[in-house]
């Protein structure tokens, strides 16, 4: 049996809730649309709106044409979903049910990411540039599975436990964090890392560490700021 929760059938608080909800999404389609993170109708995006419930975007559907109706409400706590969400809600579940800090998902397909995600050598140096530093503090990588499968949701939510950034073999990335602009920023810093690595590969550069020393020092002053 599907399962559909009818935003209209919410108070008007929980109706003005997923409205201002549905606007930052939307925003948020667009600009890793405009920005190459996802193409045709790959990708997916998603927002938890409240302790039981994400707001996640429609399958079959362009990032950068998403409307308000392509926004569709899924509960976390249930084996079943509406059939207009994306086909990778239980992946989103997954992730909202292994941490509870998790307020944002994307679920991205770079160029550059999806080929080191293809990749028989997918180790990528991170700390050649400040941005990696402080955003991707571990990439953890999921073997093989089918997209929108329940094998690939338990490994994702697996993986959700030890990093919040995940290749996904032969696929793409998810990233998420405590808002859909740090989620968002992390798979922007993950794909621009792949560029450097990529193309330093093909121009046979090899790529120098910053110093460990002065890396410490980087993140040591990043947490006084408040970044990390
Ligand atoms: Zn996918």
């Amino acid at each position: 049996m599907s399962y559909k929760l009818k935003v209209k059938s919410l108070p008007a608080s929980g109706r003005l809730r997923v409205k201002k909800y549905k606007k930052l999404l939307k925003k948020y389609c667009t600009q890793v649309f405009d920005l190459g993170l996802v193409t045709g109708k790959s990708g997916n995006l998603s927002m938890r709106i409240s302790p039981d419930s994400f707001l996640i975007t429609a399958t079959g559907k362009s990032k950068g044409e998403i409307t308000d109706r392509d926004l569709v409400v899924c509960k976390i706590n249930t084996d079943s979903a509406d059939k207009r969400a994306s086909s990778e809600w239980r992946l989103h579940r997954a992730i909202y049910r292994a941490r509870k800090d998790a307020k944002a998902v994307f679920h991205s397909q770079p160029p550059f990411t999806t080929i080191i995600a293809c990749a028989k050598n997918k180790k990528i140096k991170k700390d050649i540039i400040p941005e990696a530093v402080a955003y991707l503090k571990k990439i953890e990588i999921i073997p093989y599975c089918h997209a929108g499968g329940i094998e690939l949701a338990k490994k994702v939510g697996a993986g959700a436990l030890r990093a919040d950034v995940l290749l996904l073999e032969n696929h793409g990335a998810v990233s998420f964090g405590p808002s859909i602009d740090e989620a968002v920023l992390k798979s922007v810093t993950l794909e621009f890392l792949c560029k450097l690595t990529v193309l330093s590969r093909a121009a046979g550069i090899e790529l120098n560490s910053i110093p460990q020393k002065m890396t410490y020092d980087f993140l040591r002053q990043l947490r006084v700021k408040g970044g990390v």
